[in-house]
């Protein structure tokens, strides 16, 4: 692949030795090392070995990476290593694209109780479309699944929801051979199984999230202090069991590998990949970004910080970055801070308009 012609290791080896100095006192020690990391990543400081042709003599050097998972290049590569691991896996049968959402009255309690709540929505997404599966009205044969989350939706909310890749098949019970599902099991024109799909989800998500909130795993804050009363708690659920959960399944326009890689884009996503940037000069960096609250086109923009300036957002970015990272099954733990303007540049969110179509 060909190397960007400027790498945010570029920018941190010209000018992180000046923004160190100026910011002295202010810099975690763990930002110190992810931009250590990054500015050393495939160079000689690292070490490396030396490939030698003994036929004609020819030698290349390679340099060990930093493996460090705010680094753009290791994570670059480390997208396409997952990608290419899952595009391995698949089989060559029809595809589903099916997405569990949380609705908005537990994606508020999730705020507050992330690890707890996400765990939950991964576990019980992952059992209802087993169990609908294994039931032989259904398919009767056990699935396989990839499941993605996500947490933001397109409207800058708090959305968490499971990106799930299913084939249209699955091993019979007894393991002795592949069952085909009819055409259309997954999809919404069959009424039966996405109401199936969606009921179940919403009973087994419900009675799991009342069990955690028994066990004392919930914890909740300022509008919803009062819904530690188990009472309470009940009362705030009892709506939900009424409501419609949003499950939705489509085939995929491009196929399984167009949902991986849009999918693996988001899960190894850095603070700015070495694609955005544009120019480093007397100027400052100049990069692109998605402006998402401007509609089509106008989303594209190009911006120019000083030096000083985009370091220090970087460096900020570089924590939130850290803690963004849950599409991996990693917990968010932390908040994002005050929106500035590269922060709103490089939020970490989904566009469902480049690879798939979103959501009816
Ligand atoms: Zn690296
Ligand atoms: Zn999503």
């Amino acid at each position: 692949m060909s190397r960007p012609s400027l790498e945010v290791a570029d920018i941190f080896r010209g000018h992180g030795p000046a923004w160190r100095r100026a910011n002295a006192g202010h810099v975690s020690l763990g930002q110190l090392k992810v931009m250590s990391a990054i500015e050393s990543c495939r160079t000689a400081a690292l070490g490396g070995h030396v490939a030698l042709c003994e036929e004609c003599a020819y030698s290349q050097i390679s340099y060990n990476s930093c493996r460090n998972r705010h680094c753009p290049k290791c994570q670059g590569a480390a997208a396409k290593e997952w990608l290419a691991a899952r595009e391995a896996d698949l089989l060559p049968v029809p595809y589903y694209h099916v997405v569990f959402t949380l609705p908005a009255a537990v994606a508020d309690i999730a705020y507050h109780n992330k690890a707890v709540v996400y765990d939950l929505l991964f576990k019980t997404s992952a059992e209802t479309l087993s169990t609908i599966a294994a039931d032989p009205k259904h398919l009767g044969a056990r699935v396989g699944i990839t499941s993605v989350l996500h947490t933001w939706g397109s409207a800058m909310t708090h959305h968490p929801h499971v990106h799930m890749i299913v084939p249209g098949g699955g091993i019979s019970l007894d393991g002795e051979r592949w069952v085909t599902c009819r055409p259309g099991f997954f999809l919404p024109v069959r009424v039966l199984s996405r109401l199936s799909l969606s009921r179940l989800f919403r009973r087994l998500f419900l009675e799991k999230l009342l069990a955690a909130h028994e066990a004392g795993r919930l914890q909740f804050f300022g509008a919803h202090a009062a819904l530690a009363d188990p009472q309470a708690f009940a009362g705030h659920l009892a709506p939900l069991r009424q409501a419609k959960w949003v499950v939705y399944a489509k085939r995929p326009f491009g196929g399984p590998q167009a949902v991986l890689a849009y999918l693996s884009r988001y899960t190894h996503r850095v603070a700015i990949a070495n694609s955005r940037l544009i120019a480093c000069d007397r100027n400052g960096v100049t990069f692109r970004w998605k402006d998402y609250r401007a509609e089509g086109r106008d989303r594209r923009k190009v911006m120019t910080l000083a030096t000083v300036e985009l370091e220090h957002d970087m460096g900020s970015a570089l924590r939130r970055a850290r803690s963004v990272n849950c599409a991996t099954g990693r917990v968010w733990v932390q908040q994002p801070k005050q929106k500035s303007r590269v922060r709103s540049a490089i939020q970490t969110r989904e566009d469902f308009s480049d690879v798939l179509d979103g959501p009816p």
